[in-house]
């Protein structure tokens, strides 16, 4: 049993009872999911997590899931790495990185479909589905995979051959949209209509979205139960920003950490700015885009949690900014270099702004600063494809062409 207590609008406050519905029919805002916070406070204790699975099923009390069967390929508690080197370069004495690169299907997608795969069938359903831009269409299609469920995922047409490649191996049915991620979604938000299918991020996305909440509720883990000071996020959808800070309010209102919530930072591709467009702007709204940068998982030009992205960023006085293609690829680079971290496109985003809100003296550099690594590099081996002009020729295999090499390197 879960410590849901049903669904609420986050426009009008009207609630409903658990069901595969996002949308409010009073006023068509999006639903949220609604716990019983007394009986957590209750039940919930440091100790009942830490006795709990390696993965972030430990946090399950936290997670709207009522069913017996959860669909976990050991997703999340993955590593909170202190980074110094990368620290050293931008000036930040405290920073650390949540590297979710390293999940099953590496990427923080995993979280948020465990959470939905396990919902579905909780409902009964016997196909899911999703619009991906890439990382969500390889998770779904795996745990499908692991669920013995039917699987349906729409994928825009040109992405990288890694995430096509990552969600055929699972043998899914893939549908190929000519088209960008705005249009496949419109598309599939008919077939969920249609079909009755199991749309993770459609008609499961009160519950998809919940699964986030695990990147905050470990960062504070692994932090020694404290809370840190700034994050920095990416921004699509927007969701996970937002649940990653709901995440951490939670912990806060269940007494398990002490302190005040973080100060959220919002990163984005300049290719596709849309939420950081309206933070500059100082707009409530945010205007829809057409996306054009090679961090495709990030390219969403309508970003359906966008305005509470803006809201969240405001109200803990962060920022939100956006890089260039090249500075993307300089931030993958960066961050392999000084960590031996690699990451895909939009972690590139993420440390490209990470060096730009530090360079313009945006962040507290003593303050606890995470920086989140949403997914791994081997995704997106196109957009550094001109790193391999700087591999070298080959050598004979003897001493002395090796010694050659050495002197060229060393420069002598
Ligand atoms: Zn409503």
């Amino acid at each position: 049993m879960s410590y849901v207590k049903g669904l609420r609008c986050r426009e009008c406050g009207q609630t409903y009872p658990v069901g595969p519905i996002s949308i409010c029919s009073e006023c068509f805002g999006p639903l949220e999911v609604d716990y019983d916070y007394d009986a957590l406070r209750a039940a919930v204790s440091r100790f009942s997590i830490e006795s709990g699975p390696p993965s972030m099923w430990r946090y399950r009390s936290l997670l709207p899931v009522d069913g017996q069967r959860v669909i976990d390929l050991g997703t999340g508690f993955t590593p909170l790495l202190r980074a110094e080197n990368l620290g050293r370069e931008l000036g930040l004495r405290n920073l650390y990185l949540k590297n979710d690169s390293v999940n099953p299907t590496y990427s923080f997608k995993d979280r948020v479909v465990s959470v939905a795969v396990s919902k579905a069938i909780e409902f009964g359903f016997d196909t899911v589905a999703c619009a991906s831009t890439g990382n969500l269409a390889n998770s779904v299609a795996a745990h499908a995979a692991r669920a013995g469920l039917k699987c349906y995922v729409f994928i825009p047409a040109g992405l990288e051959v890694g995430k096509v490649l990552g969600t055929l191996i699972y043998q899914p049915n893939l549908v190929t949209v000519r088209g960008n991620y705005d249009e496949v979604n419109r598309l599939a938000s008919e077939v969920a209509d249609r079909y009755g299918w199991a749309f993770v991020n459609i008609n499961l996305r009160a519950f998809y979205s919940e699964g986030s909440k695990t990147l905050a509720y470990e960062t504070a883990e692994q932090l020694g139960w404290k809370i840190p000071d700034q994050v920095v996020s990416p921004i699509a959808g927007g969701s996970v920003l937002t649940k990653i800070n709901k995440g951490f309010r939670e912990l806060l209102k269940l007494g398990l950490v002490e302190g005040k919530e973080p100060r959220v930072y919002g990163a984005q591709a300049t290719g596709c700015a849309p939420v950081a467009r309206a933070f500059k702007a100082g707009a409530e709204v945010v205007s829809p885009v057409k996306p054009a940068t090679i961090a495709k998982s990030l390219a969403i030009g309508s970003p359906a949690d966008g305005e509470y992205a803006l809201r969240t960023v405001r109200r803990t006085g962060g920022y939100i900014d956006d890089v260039s293609d090249d500075q993307i690829v300089d931030g993958m680079r960066l961050l392999a270099r000084t960590e031996g971290v690699f990451t895909e496109t939009a972690g590139g985003v993420t440390v490209a702004v990470l060096r730009k809100l530090a360079e313009q003296g945006r962040l507290d550099v003593e303050g606890v600063t995470v920086a989140y690594i949403t997914g791994n590099g081997l995704k997106t081996v196109e957009a550094i494809d001109g790193c391999l002009a700087g591999a070298p020729g080959a050598i004979e295999p003897r001493f002395e062409e090796f010694e050659k090499t050495l002197r060229q390197k060393e420069g002598a």
